[in-house]
């Protein structure tokens, strides 16, 4: 199974949340067939910028690793996305989770994503879809891995914003 990690902290997050997800799920290659809670969470890194909105989406794709990153970079670009402060605000910004157990060690291309077990924005929502899901190098679980993080965690989940995904004829 694999998983995208989506986040937004400029502009109108929730509507770039939404049509981003729509836009992957109109790739014929791509079906988003769930998505985690939506959850407003602080900056890291730079932390003198808004806070974002971030979510985690699964999917199926027949679409290699590197294929895949490539649709979602094109993605980011469409929103305007600004290169120019690592860490910095951003548009849209798409990662590559897991892609199932595979894993990945290529310039430009790591998976799993390596900062995912120690961003809480990533665990919780995907705490929301699959808790038991193992990191194919950690070996320990989601739930395991969030746990380790403590708790008061600056994630808060944003009761009653659920990103709508459209059904569709699956082809993958
Ligand atoms: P960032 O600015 O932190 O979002 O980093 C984006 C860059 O990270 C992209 O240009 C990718 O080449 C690279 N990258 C490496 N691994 C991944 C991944 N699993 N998902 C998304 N981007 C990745």
């Amino acid at each position: 199974m694999i998983y995208i990690g989506i986040g937004a902290n400029l502009g109108d997050r929730e509507k770039t949340l939404q049509e981003a997800t729509g836009m992957l799920n109109t790739n014929p290659e791509i079906a988003v067939i769930a998505a985690s809670a939506v959850y407003e969470t602080a900056p890291i890194g730079v932390v003198d910028q808004p806070y974002f909105l971030n979510a985690v989406l699964q999917v199926y794709t027949s679409l290699s690793a590197r294929n895949l990153l490539n649709c979602l970079l094109a993605i980011e670009r469409k929103f305007g996305r600004l290169r120019e402060t690592r860490w910095g605000p951003r548009t849209l910004d798409l990662d590559i989770l897991f892609y199932g157990d595979t894993v990945i060690n290529r310039p430009g291309l790591q998976v799993p994503h390596p900062h995912l077990h120690e961003r809480a924005f990533v665990l919780i929502p995907l705490c929301d879809l699959k808790p038991d899901l193992k990191h194919p190098v950690l070996g320990q679980s989601i739930q395991f891995l969030t746990e380790s993080l403590g708790t008061d965690l600056p994630v808060q989940k944003i009761e009653g914003l659920n990103l709508i995904i459209k059904n569709k004829t699956r082809r993958t």
